[in-house]
């Protein structure tokens, strides 16, 4: 089978495809009938497909294409990482230099006293290091009873045993017996859904307040840590009231429980600062990152641990640790990612330029009769659809039908644009011009269009 490529007949491709490849979070018999679309190529934001398309990318792959696809220096630093050091493990008193220098770059660019880096090969791992981690903290500080993590309903951290149980997506914790003992979920701050009648900002605190509830409820002499995204991602681009984040931090110092904060998709510049952290003003003693850390170009990923944690973790050995933490390919391309990132100035990009262009036009898609809020931070963006805007209604149908088939309508018409329920997200490559913005907002207008012309062609059109 080492003769397949590009070349083949799309149909070929895709009938091997569903024969042999098993697809995460896809539903494989209803992918077979259809046949996936094949990848063949990509460059800056753009996809080529097996038919010749060229596809924006408004996902940056799975929100990790942060510096674009395709770069000629990223090819070279893998190059040369692979003739001088191909691998070699940081177990057993050893180390190399790419991990060497990846952690001391990260601890340079993380705030405060984040200045510890545990590495794994992705965000669950990262996700499930610090449930050991936390946990063990406590235990070398004698508060062994200190093992609950508490977390939020349709939060994302992964898809692991222990990830996923910290995640409070239900489709994910109803199989395979999750989620694992001693984690508890409160609600999201999500003003859109749920907010009812309140304000953005009391329901901001509210949801916040069910924090302190749930530690008192528990029992504060049980709890270990809080975790959360800075800006909720998979969960559909949940951008939280200003009173959420300062709340939970009041309500974290108060009883004096670990705050970590799933970086994954807010680090290395998603948000317009470097972390999501400092954009929501926050002050995590872990933060979990993974994707943007390499934009994508080698599966890695870490948690960055304050000096008290560390110091603690530090006193006897943590029997834990992946083959791969610190994997010398995936450091070097992470280093020579941050170093692009750094020369070019993206963060700054996101902030003074992209997200300011964008931030106009997105806001201008709510003059389309669907669309009943648009929300962006950085460059991570969701609209809300809506059969009727005035009441937040949501579509008799159930949930989802319309964004699925308003999904369908974008990868049509060469836009990845991603579904949650009714929301419609993105989050394209941090490096996107004006020019490829205006692209976008042209493709999913027309989209937009075509969608809801079938909603109300199917009879999908009336309000719950
Ligand atoms: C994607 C994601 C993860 C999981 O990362 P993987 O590399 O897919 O394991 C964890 N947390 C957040 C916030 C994510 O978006």
């Amino acid at each position: 089978m080492s003769r397949i490529s590009n070349h083949l007949p799309t149909a070929e491709l895709q009938a091997l495809d569903a024969a042999h490849h098993m697809h995460p979070f896809t539903a494989g018999a209803q992918l077979a009938e259809k046949g996936a679309r094949v990848i063949t190529r990509a460059k800056g934001v753009f996809l080529t497909d097996s038919e010749g398309h060229e596809i924006l990318d408004a996902m940056a792959g799975l929100w990790c294409v942060n510096i674009g696809y395709g770069r000629e220096e990223m090819a070279g630093a893998a190059a040369a990482q692979i003739r001088e050091l191909s691998y070699y493990n940081t177990f057993f008193q050893t180390t190399h230099v790419p991990a060497i220098a990846l952690a001391a770059k990260i601890a340079e660019l993380a705030p405060g006293d984040l200045n510890h880096v545990f590495f794994a090969g992705s965000g669950s791992e990262a996700n499930d290091t610090n449930i050991r981690l936390v946990r063990h903290y406590w235990a070398r500080k004698g508060q062994p009873e200190r093992r609950v993590i508490l977390s939020r309903w349709n939060g994302y951290h992964g898809s692991s045993m222990g990830s996923g149980s910290l995640g409070g997506m239900k489709p994910i914790h109803a199989q395979g017996g999750m989620p694992i003992p001693e984690i508890y979920h409160i609600g999201q701050p999500d003003w859109w859904s749920e907010g009812g009648e309140m304000s953005p900002e009391d329901f901001g605190l509210k949801r916040a307040r069910e924090l302190e509830a749930k530690i008192k409820e528990i029992g504060p002499e049980r709890v270990a840590a809080f975790i959360g995204e800075p800006v909720q991602g998979a969960g559909g681009v949940i951008i939280p009231p200003p009173t959420y984040w300062p709340e939970i931090q009041r309500i974290c110092d108060e009883y004096g429980i670990l705050l970590i904060a799933d970086e994954v998709i807010t680090g290395f510049g998603r948000t317009g600062q470097w972390f999501g952290s400092q954009t929501m003003g926050i002050r995590p003693h872990i933060m979990t990152v993974a994707k943007g850390l390499s934009s994508g170009y080698a599966p890695i990923g870490g948690s960055i641990i304050c000096d008290e944690v560390a110091e603690v973790i530090a006193g006897d050995e943590f029997n834990h640790g992946y083959t791969y933490s610190g994997h010398p390919l995936a450091a070097a391309l992470a280093l020579e990612n941050l170093r692009i990132m750094e020369e070019e100035r993206v963060v700054d990009h996101v902030r003074n330029t992209a997200n300011p262009y964008l931030a106009v036009k997105w806001a201008q898609l709510t003059d389309h009769p669907m669309v009943g809020e648009a929300k962006l931070c950085g460059l991570m963006g969701s609209i809300a659809l809506t059969p009727d805007k005035s009441r937040r209604a949501a579509f008799a149908a159930g949930e989802g039908k319309v964004g699925y088939l308003t999904r369908e309508r974008c990868f049509a018409n060469n836009l990845v644009m991603r579904h949650v329920g009714d929301r419609m997200i993105i989050a394209p490559p941090l490096v996107i011009t004006t020019a490829e913005i205006d692209l976008l907002i042209d493709r999913a207008w027309t989209s937009l269009d075509e969608a809801m012309a079938q909603a109300k062609a199917e009879g999908l059109w009336q309000a719950a």
